[in-house]
């Protein structure tokens, strides 16, 4: 396993849980190192994979906040629906110590730290192990790369890449004393802002502007983040509180999606395999459960009971669920007009709680996109549209 994150750590405590042996190489020196690039909210549509496998409840331990999230669409708030699955929210610089800890513990779970692979190790036809900057050398019956949006693993193995743009940019800082502030997003078109509550009592503010925006933010972080905030439809009061983290953020992140299954004995799993628009903040849900499907799949592989080809072509059916999603997701990347669909479902959530649950649970990433879109459901939103108030 390379890359001891969110996808690796996942994995390879569910390998281990399976009575397998895994070694987690780990570029980074040591198990407090997290990756500070990230929003850390995970939509609901992980719920449940994370109560199956117990982090969801280490996670709440370690200070995490949980609970739904309210959405501006030009028209008014749409709150969640009663018993949807919650999101959750816990800063990286717990989140990612907490998951190598975990993972760590599982008997047959190795980490190794310092470990940066920068070369594969192949014979008769196949991947069979990788080799360290400082030279070592590891062999396996499978090797998992999940190393991140910039994926040595499958840049050595050639992996086939498909980008998309991103026409926006995303830039936060964490405040405290915002006691009346809760989790929302609005959605602008084309600009997105969101208020995350997370752990330590913090809020996270978060401004995913179009990059028309740049210069604005570039001249002075700090004043474009909070005046783009004041400027919301009931922004939340910043006037007693105070910024206690620098803004940081990303000015162009194309989308990636590489060939998961790129050489016979090489799997690619969470970024690595596919790295969407951070600002639906869908990747670190994604990494969590790419992991538990490519685990199910593999297990049987390593034990000798399963054709590796079958195992990982049902690992590629399984992340077509993710697939379609990104689909969508890279369309609203181009944060272009409005979008006429879009502006005719959020209507359509105002005629009918059930065709609103319903969208709630695809932005959560609750239920595959054929859910929404299918003649049936679009054909309830028409008849919702009627009854909506104008
Ligand atoms: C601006 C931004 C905001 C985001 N906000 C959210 C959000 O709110 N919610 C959400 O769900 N997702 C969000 N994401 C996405 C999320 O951060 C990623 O999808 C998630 O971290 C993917 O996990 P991963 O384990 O696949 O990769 P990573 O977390 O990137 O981990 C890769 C690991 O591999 C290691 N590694 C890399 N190369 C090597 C090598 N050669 N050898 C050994 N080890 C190596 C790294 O050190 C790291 O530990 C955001 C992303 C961005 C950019």
């Amino acid at each position: 396993m390379v890359g001891a994150s969110v996808a690796g750590c996942t994995a390879a405590l569910l390998y281990g849980r399976a009575g397998l042996t895994v070694t987690v190489l780990e570029k980074a020196r040591d198990a407090s190192a997290f990756k500070g690039l990230c929003g850390h909210f995970v939509l609901g549509g992980t719920e449940a994979m994370l109560r199956r496998t117990g982090l969801w409840d280490l996670m709440v331990g370690a200070g995490a906040v949980a609970g739904g999230i309210e959405r501006w669409t030009g028209t008014g708030w749409a709150t969640p629906p009663p018993d949807a699955p919650e999101a959750i929210s816990l800063r990286r610089e717990r989140l990612d110590p907490l998951l190598r800890a975990v993972a760590a513990d599982t008997p047959g779970v190795e980490i190794v730290y310092g470990a940066a692979v920068d070369g594969l190790l192949t014979g008769g036809g196949r991947v069979t192990g990788v080799r360290t900057r400082d030279g070592r050398e590891f062999r396996g019956r499978l090797v998992v790369g999940a190393d991140g949006y910039r994926s040595t693993v499958a840049g050595l193995a050639g992996a086939a890449v498909d980008t998309a743009p991103n026409n926006r940019f995303g830039m936060w800082a964490y405040y405290k004393g915002l006691p009346g502030a809760s989790t929302r997003i609005w959605m602008l078109e084309p600009d997105v802002a969101i208020t995350i509550r997370t752990d330590d009592d913090l809020t996270m503010l978060v401004a995913f502007p179009h990059k028309d925006r740049l210069p604005q933010f570039r001249a002075d972080r700090a004043t474009a983040l909070e005046s783009f905030v004041a400027a919301l439809p009931d922004a939340p009061d910043l006037s007693g509180g105070e910024r206690v983290s620098p803004v940081i953020g990303m000015t162009d992140y194309p989308c990636v999606r590489r060939d998961p299954t790129p050489a016979p004995g090489l799997v690619l799993v969470g970024d690595a395999a596919l790295a969407g628009d951070p600002q639906p903040a869908v990747g670190c849900g994604w990494a969590f459960r790419a992991a538990e499907w490519l685990a199910a799949e593999t297990v049987p592989v390593l034990r000798g009971d399963r054709r590796e080809s079958r195992a990982l072509a049902a690992y590629r059916r399984r992340l077509r669920f993710i697939v379609a999603h990104d689909r969508l997701a890279r369309k609203a990347a181009l944060a272009g007009p409005p979008d006429a669909v879009q502006r005719f479902l959020f209507r359509a959530a105002g005629g009918d709680p059930a065709v609103a649950r319903r969208l709630y649970l695809l932005s959560m990433r609750a239920v595959p996109v054929g859910d929404v879109v299918n003649p049936w459901f679009l054909g309830r939103a028409a008849l919702a549209v009627r009854r909506a108030p104008a």
